[in-house]
């Protein structure tokens, strides 16, 4: 119990700081035009805006609170509030509903009692969460046909984050295994990387 306790701490050390500053550098474009557009003005945007809001997040439209080439991120208060922060003028549909990706993980993980009080965030959760969030575009990409190269990039993504290394601590770990399945339940920790190089290539 005290080791469990003691994972949980370590995996949520960093309280009131941004959850994910994620989607950051030159990202090819997906190739589907809704997908593509400019999240405010997209015909998405009202009802987008409004599931997010009913899930309790507030949507900050403020530039000047991302970084340099970062182009969105989630961000939980102390109070629990989450905030998913982007720019007005440059942040396509698609790194909206990747944000929104890391919204459902870390209500998943509110809901089963995992994330209690502590809004903090882990940089050894980070590559579950990223995985979660890129297959979830990758399956978009599937489903509405992305460019190749947009897949391609995805795929680099889960393999950059998610490591062999970090996939058998996941293994390895009872506790860690139980964490897994809250945060992805529709995945496992073990990642078949060859059939993940395949899905690319799927519908070309
Ligand atoms: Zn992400």
């Amino acid at each position: 119990m005290i080791t469990m306790f003691k994972i949980i701490n370590c995996l949520f050390q960093y309280l009131n700081n941004k959850l994910y500053s994620l989607r950051v550098g030159h990202f090819h474009p997906t190739g589907v035009n809704k997908f593509d557009q400019l999240f405010c003005r997209s015909p998405q945007f009202e009802k987008m805006s409004g599931r997010l809001e009913k899930r309790g997040i507030i949507l900050v439209p403020d530039k000047s609170r991302l970084s340099i080439g970062e182009r969105a991120f989630v961000h939980l208060e102390k109070d629990g509030t989450g905030l998913l922060v982007y720019d007005p003028a440059t942040t396509p549909l698609i790194d909206i509903l990747h944000e929104s990706r890391h919204i459902a993980q870390i209500q998943r993980m509110q809901k089963s009692g995992l994330l209690g009080d502590k809004s903090i965030y882990s940089s050894k959760l980070k590559p579950l969460f990223e995985r979660g969030a890129y297959e979830y575009e990758l399956r978009l990409g599937e489903k509405f046909g992305f460019a190749r190269n947009y897949k391609q990039q995805l795929v680099e993504r889960i393999n950059d984050y998610y490591k062999p290394s970090f996939e058998s601590g996941f293994l390895k770990s009872q506790y860690r295994c139980h964490l897994f399945k809250v945060i992805e339940p529709s995945l496992t920790p073990k990642l078949d990387r060859t059939l993940l190089q395949q899905r690319v290539e799927c519908g070309e």
